[in-house]
This record gives structure tokens, sequence and C-alpha cells, in this order.
């Protein structure tokens, strides 16, 4: 089969003729991809920069691609409810199964086992024609497009899971910050109006991303780059700050932009993996009563609830297409902070 492969860190991914992946157990299922989404965790692996959850980088080539979508290729003897042609997007934490966090469905933070396809060195990603699945339990059954489909394994997912921490902050008269709107926060943008009300202030550093977040409810457009992004929402809020912020990117300036504006009883919610620190006076916190938390992925049921909102026309995926063959053209675009939404690799 045709698959781009990493060879070397830093470096194009190359297209290369590899051996199609075969069932190894009963419980295997091969899914032919349909399409897979480029995600910024993509780039730090090729740059040799992201280690795994255990601190590992793959062993070289290897084949990237998490966010994934496909059809069912073929299924091992013991694997039932799922048969050759059934379209299926890949739930890609793969967890040891038998922990506290993996019985309660959170595979995703699996202290024993966590590994993910296209990061950890044991399982191939889905930039490629075929991808092996160890197991049938990571498969979720769907209808529609594969290409909008594909990124709700992880950009629509985990902003969903974030989404949900900052539910009981919303309330008439509040104030949500949405700090990145590339292919996470759009996502959370269509999200916020569904758990509850609040007047959204979307951030970026790109005047285009913030003119498509006001197509998706964003009532504030903050270009970060601005002189000062303080002073510019405490005069959208009226001085009376943010009570929820969901921060996509994760940089020690967003970090220290959000504490200046997170409101008394306020929740800060970093998903973002830009390597940022906090500092935070301990005597704020005492005063505000605020939390501050992060958010990793989600769970197979939480993925099930957001494909149930894209069926039901609640939520949108924003993709650029590519073919998987272009994949570099899309890595440049998505380094140099010129996609909108979400790339998606297909055919
Ligand atoms: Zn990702
Ligand atoms: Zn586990």
């Amino acid at each position: 089969m045709n698959a781009a492969r990493l060879h070397e860190f830093g470096r194009p991914l190359q297209w290369d003729d590899v051996p199609t992946p075969e069932l190894r157990t009963g419980s295997d299922v091969i899914v032919r991809m349909a399409a897979a989404g480029l995600c910024h965790t993509d780039i730090s692996v090729i740059d040799g920069t992201l280690p795994d959850i255990k601190g590992r980088f793959p062993a070289l080539p290897y084949i990237l691609g998490h966010e994934n979508a496909g059809y069912v290729h073929a299924v091992g003897d013991s694997v039932t409810g799922l048969k050759a042609g059934d379209p299926v997007l890949v739930y890609g934490a793969w967890g040891c199964g038998t922990c506290v966090f993996c019985r309660r469905g959170e595979e995703q933070r699996c202290p024993v086992s966590p590994l993910t396809p296209g990061i950890s060195p044991e399982y191939q990603g889905g930039f490629a024609e075929f991808m092996y699945v160890p197991s049938s339990r990571y498969l979720l059954k769907v209808e529609g497009s594969m290409e909008d489909l594909a990124p709700l394994t992880d950009a629509g997912l985990t902003s969903y899971r974030a989404t949900k921490r900052v539910r009981s902050h919303l309330s008439p008269g509040s104030f949500s910050l949405v700090i990145g709107t590339g292919g996470l926060g759009l996502y959370a943008l269509q999200y916020l109006p569904l758990f509850g009300s609040s007047t959204v202030i979307a951030a970026d550093v790109a005047d285009r991303k913030l003119r498509l977040a006001e197509n998706f409810g964003a009532s504030v457009a903050l270009n970060l780059r601005e002189d000062n992004p303080v002073e510019k929402v405490a005069s959208a809020t009226g001085g009376r700050g943010v009570k929820s912020i969901l921060d996509f990117v994760g940089t020690s300036a967003t970090a220290a932009l959000s504490m200046k504006v997170l409101s008394a009883d306020g929740i800060y919610v970093d998903v973002g993996l830009g390597g940022g620190t906090l500092s935070v006076p301990l005597i704020d916190l005492v005063h505000s009563e605020s939390s501050i938390t992060g958010s990793i992925w989600g769970t197979y049921e939480e993925l099930a609830e957001v494909y149930e909102l894209v069926k039901s026309g609640k939520v949108k995926s924003t993709i650029q297409k590519f073919n998987l063959s272009d994949i570099n053209s899309a890595i440049t675009q998505m380094r140099n902070g010129e996609l909108l939404g979400r790339a998606v690799l297909a055919g």
C-alpha cells in the first residue's frame, strides 16, 4: 500500500510503498482509510519535539495520523457487529483496558499503557491506505461524509470534552473566551451555545480566522497581536471579566492573558500544548474562587456524543481537503498558519 512516512525528524514525509497491515489476532480490524485529519501534534511529532505520553519517539520510518476515518476492510474471527465495508471512526486512545481510568472509559488518561496510533511507536497511524486497529471496540460506526467526520476523533472530541468542563459556568450575561480559532476552537464555538448561554469572545492572531469565528457565533473578535488585549476584553465585558476560558493554544502568553481577564468564580481550561507555564498569585485564587484545569482528548462515549451532534446538523466541521499524496503541502500550510479549520487528507 502507499503511505506517507516520516524518515527523519524535521524533514518532509516521504511517499512510500509499504506492506499492507494484516490481521494478527481474532480481535483485530483492518481499516481501509477514507480520511485523516492533520493535527498540530503531528507537526510536533514530525519535528521530534513531542514524545508520546511515555516519553518515547517512534522508530523511523513511521506513519503518523491519529484522526482517522475509513471502511472496515477485514475483521478477526472474534469480531462481532462489524463487517467489511462498514464506515467507521477510529477512536485513537488505546489504553490498557483494565486500569481505573480505562474501566470508566477514560482510556486517554490510562497511566499504564496509553498508546496512540500515529504517535506511539507500537502502532502506525492513518496517513496510509490501510490501518491496523487491535480491537473493534475502538471503532464507531457512522454515516456521512468521512472527510467531515474524521476530525471528530480528535479536534471535535478534544474541544467537546473541554467545553463540557465550562458548562456549569455558562449563564445569561456571562462571557466566554475561546483562545485559538483553528481546528479545535471552531468546534468549541459551536458547542458553547448548546451547553448554555454566554457572550462569546474569540481570540486568535489571524483576522481571517476571527472572521470565520464570527460566522460561528463569536460576538467579539480579539486579535492577540493588538496592543492591549486585556483592555479590549475589559471593555467588551463592561469590566466584569470572563467566566469561562478555553485555551486551545497553551502558551505562557495565552495563560497570562487568561489570568488577567478571568472573573471571580471563573474557570480556565487549558487544552493547547503550546508548552507554556502559568503563574498565579495564590491570594488571587483564594479571593476569586476560580478554577484552573486542563482537559485531555475525550472518551469513546464522548466521541459518540459528538457524532450525534454532527449527524443532527447542530455542529459542522470546517475542513480543507488535500490529497494524501500532497500531505507535505498541508503540513507547510499548517506551519504557516494558513489553514482555515482542519486539514483533512483523503484519497
Ligand atoms: Zn491531535
Ligand atoms: Zn488503562
